[in-house]
């Protein structure tokens, strides 16, 4: 080794050496030289290096060099090594198996073992990776072998799996803890609800004798609605507990959006009459049919305006206003002006169980799951829903953004709703209904297209009006406090036949089948859209025979 370069950093001294001189020997020397500094380099990186390396003879396979990040691996002296072919050091399970690697390795040129043990002089494993290629070293033919110590990495990567092992355990854990806590949830609706259903049976019951003094009738009307309330609050924690199972599930139809507000904006009316707001209802969009579910957009707009309603003081201002965006989707708008959402709230406003504080929101009570609930729906149904308020007591805004469908071909002209002359036949109907607002309000909307509503509330109101009439149509829900629809229509053919079409409750599928196997023609989920309603009734006049009519 030249004296000149030892010590001193080899990459400069090439870097100063190359210089363009003419002379053959100058040229030469600089040559020797530039090979005494990659020999140091390679050298330097031989001693240096964190991986063991073992030189051995391409002819003999015995190991001619090793370096020293080998013996400290192995714990033996250079001594040990050298003369040795691979497979007398531990690499290789015996000569066979060396043989047939060395074997692979002159015919490729290169061969990889990924996780080798290797003894130490303790008897310790050492998992190692090996990489060994054939070069040429001065004319003769070497092969080097890299190993690398891959304990460390052999042991994250246990590690890793171990904590992957827990980590997939706890998450099975989470699972079973969600499941029973989705089922508790399930039992604990079910088991609060039950009791509910025979309080309201009996208050109602009140409700309608005679003989009740008029302060008990008020009393027991005030009852009936806290029970209500308590039942939808209940059905909102079955509702939470499906959305967040991934168990929602939309009965898609072709929906008139128009005539769910009509419908909602009917059943809301007798809360913002109570408060004197102001309330607004225009319906702009020209497109306003929709792929959905009914019975959830109702609920969704009935929770949006129930809100407005709720958090808008008297005298305050409610508008709900409808178009189309330039991509085609339909927009409503509620805006009122009541307290209003604080900037930090709003954020969080869709998640369950989020309320505002204050005593406004003691006051009115609820659970915080109205919203969380209508933005699953929303998004269900591939809408966004989106809330804004300037702050408090500046009122807020809720836009719910739905796409649209086409009209269907006979309402591409919109009709106005209620239509302004009978469509069909005047029907005598007996509507079976126990929630008291909806039948007065359906009633009032029935007896405006043209019918002749009585209502009853109860299967024995039912009865015994159907004794004092005689009906064309049974408009009947199937749950009732006193029976069920379906019995109802059994009696009701005791007395002669009448026809019969059932209102339903959501995803009560086995009701619906029930139904149809007891005799109702047809069945219409609760709440009823209108212009449905409107249509199985024109249909079903027109194939009475004339005989039959009133
Ligand atoms: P809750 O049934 O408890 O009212 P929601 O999910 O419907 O639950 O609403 C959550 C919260 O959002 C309410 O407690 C209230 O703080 C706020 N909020 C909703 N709508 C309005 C509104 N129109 N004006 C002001 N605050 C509102």
């Amino acid at each position: 080794m030249p004296e000149s370069i030892q010590g001193s950093d080899p990459h400069t001294h090439a870097d100063a050496i190359v210089e363009p001189v003419g002379d053959p020997i100058t040229e030469r020397r600089i040559a020797e030289d530039l090979l005494a500094v990659s020999e140091v380099r390679y050298r330097r990186l031989f001693e240096a290096a964190r991986d063991g390396i073992l030189i051995l003879s391409k002819n003999t396979l015995r190991i001619t060099d090793v370096n020293p990040f080998m013996l400290e691996l192995l714990g033996y002296p250079r001594a040990y090594f050298i003369g040795k072919e691979l497979w007398e050091i531990g690499i290789f399970r015996d000569k066979a198996a060396s043989q047939s690697a060395m074997d692979k390795l002159l015919e490729n040129g290169f061969i990889r073992f990924e996780d080798l043990p290797l003894k130490d002089h303790n008897g310790k494993l050492h998992p190692v990776e090996i990489v060994a290629n054939v070069y040429q070293e001065n004319d003769t033919p070497v092969i080097q072998c890299n190993i690398r110590d891959i304990g460390e990495r052999v042991g994250f990567e246990r590690e890793r799996a171990a904590l992957q092992v827990v980590e997939h355990s706890s998450r099975m854990e989470a699972q079973r803890a969600s499941a029973a806590k989705d089922r508790f949830l399930a039992t604990l609706s079910h088991e609060l609800r039950t009791p509910l259903t025979p309080v309201l049976a009996t208050l109602s019951t009140w409700e309608v004798s005679a003989d009740l003094p008029e302060a008990m009738r008020r009393d027991a009307q005030m009852l009936r609605r806290n029970i209500e309330l308590e039942a939808r609050l209940i059905d909102d924690l079955l509702d939470v507990t499906r959305i967040m199972k991934g168990k929602l599930s939309l009965n898609l139809e072709l929906t008139d959006l128009n005539d769910i507000l009509t419908s909602v904006a009917g059943i809301v009316r007798s809360d913002i009459q109570a408060k004197h707001i102001h309330f607004t209802l225009q319906l702009n969009a020209q497109s306003h049919f929709v792929n959905g579910d009914p019975a959830r957009l109702h609920q969704v707009v009935w929770n949006l305006l129930k809100n407005a309603a709720k958090f808008t003081p008297e005298k305050g201002s409610i508008t709900l206003v409808t178009a189309n965006e330039a991509d085609g989707s339909v927009t409503l708008t509620i805006t009122d002006s009541g307290t209003g959402i604080p900037p930090d709230l709003i954020e969080r406003i869709f998640e369950p169980f989020e309320q505002g504080d204050g005593p406004f929101i003691q006051h009115f009570g609820g659970l915080g799951l109205g919203l969380a609930i209508a933005k699953a729906l929303v998004n269900a149904h591939g809408g966004s829903i989106d809330a804004s308020s300037e702050g408090t007591n500046k009122g807020a805004t809720f836009v719910v953004q739905l796409p649209t469908v086409e009209a269907p071909e006979k309402t591409q002209i919109p009709a106005p709703f209620p239509p302004p002359q009978v469509a069909g036949r005047s029907l005598s109907i007996l509507l079976v209904e126990d929630h008291v607002d909806s039948a007065t309000v359906m009633g009032r909307l029935l007896t405006k297209i043209g019918h002749q509503v009585q209502i009853a509330h109860t299967v024995t109101k039912a009865l015994s009006l159907a004794q004092q009439h005689s009906f064309d149509l049974l408009l009947s829900d199937i749950g009732l406090p006193d029976g069920n629809g379906i019995d109802l229509l059994g009696k009701l053919r005791a007395l002669g036949p009448i026809p019969a079409i059932a209102l339903t409750g959501y995803g009560m599928d086995e009701d619906i089948a029930q139904c149809r196997a007891a005799g109702f023609r047809a069945h219409l989920t609760k709440p009823v859209n209108f212009r449905k309603l409107q249509e199985v009734l024109v249909e079903f006049a027109e194939s009475l025979p004339e005989v039959n009519l009133a």
